[in-house]
């Protein structure tokens, strides 16, 4: 029960990695609230921390307005009177090659990935500072460590999470708040489901470890990050990526 009556906020926690680690959390003895776009696949996210014994809320959120998202955290502090852990994790993909990428292809994955993080860091911060004290993980990517080819907006997303992470972690630390970010690399989910499978061999045959992760492999280092056994942790970004990119 490392997490014995926490309150955490993950983002984009209906499915895929969001919602094994609000599992994760809950089964550590935290109180989840699952914030998604997708209020109903929240909601069963929801039931399914309850089963665990833990408590939960499951709100309808899009994290590109500011304006709900100051709303999610008026409803968490008036229901959990606290925010200890909040996990950005809501994010897109709309690839394309570089010249041919739409405007609305770019705003729209900087706007969720890299604005969505900042507007749930300004948000959360708030109650954190008052309570001197809190754990915020970013979750990027190793597409925003290397790049890759299709996906300009993505990247760019993914790399300004990792320096979005070292400013905060400057600005937040004298009020004992870290703030790290994990950057996965190929991980089983509906994002990755719908690639072909011509290319999913060859990313395979690129990973170290011969396997793709799992989003409980995600969730176990995000748990680090956000128990007291990385105290001494803050502004790193965590590859999580059976070895497919080695500093
Ligand atoms: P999924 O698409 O499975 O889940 C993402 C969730 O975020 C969905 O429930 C989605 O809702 C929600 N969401 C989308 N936009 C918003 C928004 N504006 N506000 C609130 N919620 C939103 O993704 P994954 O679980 O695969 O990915 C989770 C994170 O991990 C993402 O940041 C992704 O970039 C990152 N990542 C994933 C990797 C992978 O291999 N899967 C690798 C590296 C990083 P909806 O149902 O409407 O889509």
């Amino acid at each position: 029960m490392r997490l014995k009556d926490k309150v955490a906020l993950i983002t984009g926690a209906a499915r895929g990695i969001g919602k094994a680690i609000a599992l994760r959390f809950a089964q550590e003895g935290a109180d989840i609230v699952v914030a998604d776009v997708n209020q109903e696949e929240a909601a069963r996210a929801c039931a399914e921390i309850e089963a665990l014994g833990r408590k939960s809320l499951a709100l309808g959120m899009d994290v590109t307005d500011y304006a709900q998202v100051e709303e999610a955290i008026n409803k968490i502090l008036d229901k959990f009177g606290k925010v200890d852990i909040l996990v950005n994790n809501a994010g897109i993909t709309k690839d394309n090659l570089l010249l041919r990428m739409s405007q609305m292809e770019w705003d729209a994955v900087i706007g969720v990935n890299l604005k969505g993080t900042f507007n749930c860091i300004k948000a959360a911060s708030r109650p954190m500072l008052k309570e001197r004290s809190g754990r915020i993980v970013n979750i990027a990517s190793i597409i925003g460590i290397i790049g890759n080819a299709g996906q300009a907006n993505y990247s760019a997303s993914k790399a300004g999470i990792i320096a979005l992470t070292k400013t905060a972690a400057k600005e937040l630390a004298s009020r004992n708040i870290n703030v790290n970010a994990v950057a996965p690399g190929f991980i089983q989910t509906e994002m990755t489901a719908r690639l072909p499978e011509e290319l999913k061999e060859k990313m395979k045959q690129a990973i170290p470890l011969n396997k793709f992760g799992s989003p409980d492999d995600v969730a176990a280092v995000c748990l680090f990050l956000v128990s007291e056994d990385s105290n001494y942790v803050t502004g790193q970004t965590i590859v999580v990526d059976g070895g497919m990119v080695m500093a």
